[in-house]
C-alpha cells in the first residue's frame, strides 16, 4: 500500500524520509505573507515587497522546521514515519501508531517543541545585540521570529485536530491510564 498522497507532487527523499513537495507548497506564505507586506505598503512603500518574501520564506521555513521536529521524535520513539507532505495549507507528517499514549503525546508536541527552541535562538540573539552589529540580519530575523511565534500560537491552539489538541488528548489518556 502507498501512502503517497493524490496530486501532482514531487516526491523524493531527505535524510532518509519520503518528502512529497505538492506545487502548492510555493504558496505556504501567502495567508501571513499579503497582510504583512499590505502593512509595510502602508508604513514604507520600498519595504513592502521585501517584508512579503521575508514572511512567506519565514513561514515555508518555520513548516520544514515543524515536520522536521516531527520526524525526528519519531525516530527516537521508533514509530514508523512514511512521509511529510507538504502543500500550501502546510506540513503534515504521516507516521505509524505510537504504542504508547507517552509515545504519542512526544510525537504530537515534536512540532512545537522544534518552533519553540527556534523560537528561543533567535529571540536570544535579538536580546543579545545581534541587531547592534548586524542591523539587516536583525530585520529578517525580527520578521522571521514573530512569524514563528505566530505559527507556534496557532498550532499550540487546542482545537480543530491542531497539535495542541492532540497532546492535551494525550495527557488526558495518560492521566486515566497511567
Ligand atoms: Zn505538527
Amino acid at each position: 500500500m502507498s501512502l503517497r498522497p493524490a496530486g501532482a507532487c514531487l516526491a523524493f527523499r531527505l535524510l532518509g524520509t519520503p518528502v512529497w513537495l505538492h506545487w502548492s507548497f510555493a504558496g505556504v506564505g501567502l495567508g501571513i505573507g499579503v497582510p504583512v507586506g499590505l502593512v509595510g505598503l502602508v508604513a514604507a512603500g520600498e519595504i513592502a515587497m521585501t517584508l512579503f518574501a521575508g514572511a512567506v520564506a519565514a513561514v515555508a521555513t518555520v513548516v520544514l522546521v515543524h515536520e522536521a521536529g516531527h520526524v525526528l521524535m519519531a525516530r527516537l520513539l521508533s514509530i514508523e514515519v512514511h512521509g511529510v507532505y507538504l502543500a500550501a495549507a502546510g506540513g503534515c507528517c504521516v507516521a505509524g501508531e505510537a504504542g504508547h499514549e507517552s509515545h504519542e503525546l512526544l510525537y504530537s508536541a515534536g512540532g512545537l517543541l522544534a518552533q519553540t527552541v527556534l523560537l528561543a535562538g533567535t529571540a536570544l540573539w535579538l536580546l543579545n545585540g545581534g541587531s547592534a552589529t548586524q542591523p539587516m540580519a536583525s530585520h529578517a530575523v525580527a520578521v522571521f521570529t514573530a512569524v514563528n511565534a505566530l505559527l507556534l500560537a496557532v498550532n499550540a491552539w487546542p482545537a480543530g485536530g491542531s497539535d495542541g489538541e492532540r497532546v492535551l488528548h494525550a495527557l488526558r489518556e495518560l492521566r486515566q491510564r497511567p
